[in-house]
């Protein structure tokens, strides 16, 4: 609910809706109060439980921001940590888990190179300084496997990474 105070004031303060994600990363919903319409106790895309609130600080996962009289089309980008407390949020978990399950079985490499491999997977999911070096990492050991298994650690990454690391890695 958000209280109007006055009609002559220009506020250009927005303020975030409530989002609604499954476990596997599928928004639901990123508007959750201004359309309860949409929400949902399962994915229709997976099946999962969805959930609004981070499992760790009970804090509510960020939704759609609106500036009140300010149409706005951004799209909305499923968050990778919480924002209150920093944990990373069970579809973060999954995928990167998945990725690492992935390194695993991959015959083209050895098992230093897998390691180094998974390694690079947590780097290149935080988005931090260390995200150009596990890039750079990632890229020189995918070259050594083939194309479909590029597609498919791409497949799991996506949404997790951010737009320049999917960049530069799939181009
Ligand atoms: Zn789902
Ligand atoms: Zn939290």
């Amino acid at each position: 609910m958000t209280i109007h105070k006055g009609r002559g004031v220009l506020t250009l303060s927005g303020s975030h809706d409530i989002a609604q994600i499954c476990l596997n990363g599928h928004t639901i919903t990123s508007r959750y109060n201004r359309s309860p319409e949409l929400r949902a106790n399962f994915c229709n895309q997976c099946g999962e439980k969805t959930i609004t609130k981070c499992i760790q600080c009970q804090n509510h996962i960020r939704g759609y921001y609106s500036v009140p009289g300010v149409i706005s089309t951004r799209s909305y980008n499923v968050p990778s940590y919480c924002h209150a407390c920093g944990s990373s949020y069970p579809w973060t978990e999954e995928k990167l888990l998945a990725a690492k399950e992935l390194a695993e079985i991959l015959d083209d490499l050895t098992d230093e190179e897998q390691e180094e491999l998974k390694k690079s997977l947590d780097d290149l999911v935080k988005d931090g300084p260390r995200t150009v070096v596990a890039t750079t990492k990632f890229k020189s050991l995918l070259s050594k496997t083939g194309s479909e298994i590029s597609t498919g650690f791409k497949d799991i990454l996506v949404g997790v990474v951010s737009e320049s690391v999917k960049k530069s890695i799939w181009g």
